[in-house]
């Protein structure tokens, strides 16, 4: 029997229809009901990574269900002030009126996850959603399908079952899914299919976030502290295995700097892992058989200068680091995705830059140095979703800064007040009444038009 889509649709847009989801108290029951979810089943969580990727208590902690009930708490905490109308400031020909921003819930939203931080990709926009007073469906990616079929189960548990539905299903599911008329669409994923989201939303003007992908560039010269700027840029690499959207894809630096790269790696990843990585349990496997052939094909022996080592039965692929690599090479095509680490060489930091910029908008830019000019001249130069000087992936976990991407990886924003504004349609407000002196002035636009009145 085929789902029928139209009517999960038709059902959840009656529920928002009723209003239940625009008042305070239902949306502050229904995220403390979400914040439950999370402290009532952290361990189901960390049980269903660990299937799924083979992540570490610790990364499953601190990458995801930390990330989720801090994120419910903030909103819990600030939704009073986010929903409160603005009061922008008035000009002089409406000093009698009221002036006001309301935010105002879409109505049916759609949430589509991404694999590769299952519970936090889709968590935080629904809690988003659900602050900013909408009804959501919710499709996690069948690729993490421990976690998913864990969605499915709780969140009926704990949440209002009008407002707020789970689908559980891959390409076939999400196309009819996408058939449907949403009110807004928020998605994770590759660019590929950002495309196909995007396509589908257009026909019905849906306004949408696309949370995408892409390679993501570190420069580095020789001013840094290397003992400390090679463990952060190896730590943003081998966290989850490489399959990270804002991973350091590739590194672009001087034969100088390489050399002292590569040394200063070879002692950190043992210290990471105690010289035995394969058996490390702080260390991920890779999604699937699919996704490990496509990264071991990547893999050139004769580039390879630390790693390499793969074991398709656990589904394990070693860091590795690559260098002599070309910018035609097929690593350089796409995004890695995985612990793959390519070395490009470029002669100065203007190099670096005309390479970025000869390609896609990047999600992320990480810039190592300790030079200012260098610095000031990537932040000025260099377009990118975000940029951090001095580390990896930390803006990520920094709630009072937007999270996304530009050009080719993606549109919108999200996490803390920004997830809010997300999913809340700010709608002007002009409040007039019929206060005489406000009239007086506010005459000159009625006919007969003059010379007087058109200077007024
Ligand atoms: P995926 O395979 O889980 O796909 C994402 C979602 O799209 C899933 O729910 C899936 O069911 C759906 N989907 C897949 N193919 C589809 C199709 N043809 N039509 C309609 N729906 C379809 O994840 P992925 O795309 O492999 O994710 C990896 C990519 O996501 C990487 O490029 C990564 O950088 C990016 N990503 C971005 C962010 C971000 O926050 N910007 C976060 C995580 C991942």
């Amino acid at each position: 029997m085929t789902f029928n889509y139209e009517e999960l649709v038709k059902n959840t847009r009656k529920a928002f229809n009723t209003g239940k989801t625009k008042t305070l108290d239902f949306r502050l029951t229904q995220l403390k009901a979400l914040l439950r979810l999370y402290e009532d089943n952290t361990q189901l969580m960390i049980d269903a990574l660990k299937i799924d990727l083979g992540k570490s208590k610790q990364e499953s902690i601190t990458g995801e269900v930390n990330v989720l009930k801090n994120d419910v708490r903030n909103l819990i905490y600030n939704l009073r002030e986010y929903m409160t109308p603005d009061k922008p400031s008035k000009d002089i020909a409406n000093l009698f009126d009221g002036v006001y921003i309301i935010k105002e819930p879409y109505g049916v939203v759609l949430v589509i996850g991404a694999w590769n931080y299952p519970l936090q990709l889709l968590g935080a926009p629904v809690a988003g959603a659900i602050a900013a007073g909408n009804c959501v469906i919710i499709k996690p990616s069948e690729v993490a399908a421990e976690t998913a079929k864990l969605f499915e189960k709780l969140i009926p548990q704990y949440l209002d079952n009008e407002c707020y539905k789970v689908v559980y299903g891959g390409v076939t599911e999400t196309t009819e899914l996408l058939k449907q008329k949403f009110d807004y669409i928020f998605y994770t994923g590759s660019t590929m299919v950002g495309r196909i989201v995007h396509a589908a939303a257009n026909k019905y003007l849906t306004p949408v976030t696309l949370e995408l992908g892409g390679k993501s560039p570190v420069y580095i010269d020789d001013t840094v502290n290397f003992d400390v700027a090679v463990k952060r840029i190896l730590w943003g690499k081998c966290v989850n295995a490489g399959q990270t959207c804002i991973a350091p894809d590739y590194i672009l630096c001087t034969t100088d700097v390489q050399h002292k790269f590569i040394s200063t790696a070879q002692k950190i990843l043992k210290e990471f892992y105690n010289g035995d990585i394969r058996h490390s349990p702080d260390y991920c496997r890779i999604i699937n058989n699919q996704h490990f052939n496509r990264l071991r094909n990547l893999i050139t022996e004769s580039n390879t200068v630390i790693g390499g080592a793969t074991d398709e039965s656990n589904l394990f692929i070693e860091p590795t680091i690559l260098v002599n690599v070309k910018a035609d090479d097929p690593i350089m095509q796409h995004e890695i995705f995985g612990p793959i680490l390519p070395i490009l060489n470029i002669e100065n930091f203007e190099d670096a830059i005309d390479f970025i910029n000869l390609r896609e908008k990047p999600l992320a830019l990480y810039v190592f140095s300790n030079k200012k000019d260098v610095i000031n001249t990537f932040l000025t130069n260099v377009s990118s979703g975000g940029v951090v000087i001095n580390d990896t992936l930390m803006h990520f976990l920094t709630d009072s800064l937007p999270f996304g991407g530009v050009g080719n990886s993606g549109m919108g924003r999200y996490h803390g007040k920004y997830s809010f504004e997300t999913f809340s349609h700010q709608k002007s407000c002009l409040y007039k009444d019929y206060n005489i002196i406000a009239e007086s002035l506010a005459a000159a636009r009625y006919p007969p038009y003059s010379d007087f009145k058109t200077n007024f």
